[in-house]
């Protein structure tokens, strides 16, 4: 691939619509965000940062469609969602091709991500059992006791670059079905899959205003955490964000999930298959290019597992087909999100080898004036207080880390701020048994290097990677989306001389 090419000046650029009240509207901005086509290098458009306005229009759209929607039987509404996963199939390749094309993930690394997501919306198809309640007759002399499900009104998606499809649909199949309306701030830097997708929810008969998309950075944030009529929030990000939409959100008095970043473990133990779990790690670090918030970033090699693991990784690393993804399925890494963010990843090789850790392959090397796309790298002899152990970095650098049993893995666990994956390979049911129960995480993985749960359970992040307590999918998705209300129905024996005698002889 050749290095990046000079943007267009923005103003040629297509602005990116937003979704308001079934209008596809472009409102007047002095500010944009430029989306880039990673795997050139070219701007393709560019996103306006809408903030009060827009957001105040789109929330009022939500609230005024919110009566209507909540009150369309849930069966008609699983028959949108299920004509809905029809579109999304009818059209999968276009939108796999265009989250390759914004995003730079390989195309079969997008047409996962969107199996994943399409998941999601055959999980919402199931609501109408899903969303039942709980009765108990004659709870007390007389009494009956039941406990129905409601929607919780007006719920906002604000979503990360890294999966421009899947985590958008993490979010709003489920709070639609459940009878909320919903307001989807994508990220600014991937926004043209979410706006494909709000076209087909159109098209598969959703009402106007049911789904909104605005636009924006930090200010648009802002101003949907502030907003009164906004009942909740579901966010997905960096963790520094996610724990500011958590207690700005809950300040003001809405549920929220907040997922955050991670840093996950996957530990090698000496018994481990090393060809199987070599395919493993790299597939792990490597897989959208590093970008993955389940992404092995430190292999941590127990006794002799150390040489083995590190030298057939580094042969095997080497040898992936690095270069642009689009419209190239040959191509096993693409490159990264952006030329900043390409530095960034990279001055984690530097401060490796300045706090005393060796870098056996290094991911500049093939790509040295490249703006977005840099190899996978090793980084051995790492110890756990130095930054590339600490830190997340998101982007193709395995880190490892040498201990001498199992004890000392789990301890690392301890030590971790974050708490979303974890993943151990080996033949021993006992050591899987014990990492299973006692590794600080919140989604195992046993002979499994990317443990990320599908549509039908939670997508359990623990410690700093989750603020709040019901995460995105499976039952919990549903809980986070529906208030309970109880009923206890008394009704007294009356005077029933006003009851057709026919019926007054069968009580
Ligand atoms: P990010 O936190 O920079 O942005 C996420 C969203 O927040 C975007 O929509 C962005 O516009 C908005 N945002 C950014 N800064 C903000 C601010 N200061 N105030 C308010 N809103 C702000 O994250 P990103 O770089 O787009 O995505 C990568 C991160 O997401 C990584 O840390 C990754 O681990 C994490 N992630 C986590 C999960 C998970 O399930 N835990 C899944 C995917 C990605």
């Amino acid at each position: 691939m050749s290095a990046a090419t000079l943007a267009p000046p923005a103003a040629a650029l297509e602005t990116v619509p937003m979704l308001i009240g079934g209008e596809w509207v472009r409102p007047a901005t002095d500010s944009y965000e430029t989306v880039y086509n990673p795997s050139t290098g070219a701007a393709i458009a560019r996103t306006p940062l809408g903030a009060a306005a827009e957001v105040e229009s789109a929330v009022a759209a939500a609230a005024k469609s919110l009566a209507a929607w909540d009150h369309t039987p849930v069966v008609e509404r699983a028959r949108v969602m299920f004509k809905y996963r029809a579109l999304l199939d009818k059209h999968f390749d276009e939108l796999a091709g265009l989250v390759t094309r914004e995003h730079g993930k390989t195309l079969a690394e997008a047409r996962a991500e969107l199996q994943r997501g399409i998941e999601m919306v055959e999980f919402a198809c199931g609501i109408p059992s899903l969303i039942m309640g709980d009765n108990l007759p004659n709870i007390a002399g007389d009494v009956d006791a039941e406990t129905v499900r409601h929607p919780v009104g007006v719920c906002v998606g604000i979503t990360p670059y890294n999966f421009p499809a899947m985590v958008p649909l993490w979010m709003f199949p489920v709070a639609l079905v459940c009878g909320n309306t919903f307001i989807l701030k994508p990220s600014e830097k991937v926004p043209l899959s979410a706006v494909r997708m709000g076209e087909l929810l159109e098209e598969a008969g959703l009402p106007d205003g049911v789904f909104n998309i605005v636009h924006g950075g930090r200010a648009c944030v802002d101003a949907l955490l502030a907003h009164p009529q906004v009942a909740a929030i579901s966010f997905v990000g960096s963790t520094p964000v996610a724990k500011y939409i958590y207690t700005t959100g809950a300040a003001n008095g809405k549920r929220v999930q907040s997922a955050g970043g991670a840093k996950n473990h996957l530990i090698v133990m000496p018994d481990a298959d090393i060809d199987q779990t070599v395919k493993a790690l790299a597939a792990s670090a490597y897989g959208c290019a590093g970008q993955r918030c389940m992404a092995g970033s430190i292999a941590v090699t127990i006794g002799s597992a150390g040489d083995n693991v590190v030298d057939e990784l580094v042969r095997y690393a080497g040898k992936l087909k690095v270069g642009a993804s689009d419209n190239a399925p040959e191509i096993d890494m693409g490159p990264v999100i952006r030329a900043e963010h390409r530095e960034r990843v990279a001055s984690y090789l530097d401060i490796a080898k300045s706090e005393g850790a060796e870098v056996p392959l290094d991911g500049r090397k093939e790509f040295p004036n490249d703006k977005f796309l840099i190899g996978p790298s090793i980084v051995d002899r790492v110890a756990p207080t130095m930054r590339v152990a600490k830190e997340e970095i998101f982007g193709p650098v395995l880190s490892v880390v040498r201990v001498d049993d199992l004890e000392s893995a789990l301890a690392l666990g301890e030590q971790c701020e974050y708490g979303n994956g974890a993943a151990i390979f080996t033949r021993s049911g006992y050591a899987a048994r014990e990492f299973k129960r006692r590794f600080n995480a919140g989604m195992i993985g046993i002979n499994v290097g990317v443990p990320a749960p599908m549509a039908w359970f939670p997508f359990t992040g623990w410690n700093r990677s989750f603020f709040g307590d019901l995460h995105v999918q499976g039952k919990e998705g549903i809980a986070f989306y529906t208030r309970q209300k109880t009923t206890l129905t008394r009704w007294p024996k009356a005077d029933d001389s006003h009851v057709d005698p026919v019926w007054r002889g069968r009580r």
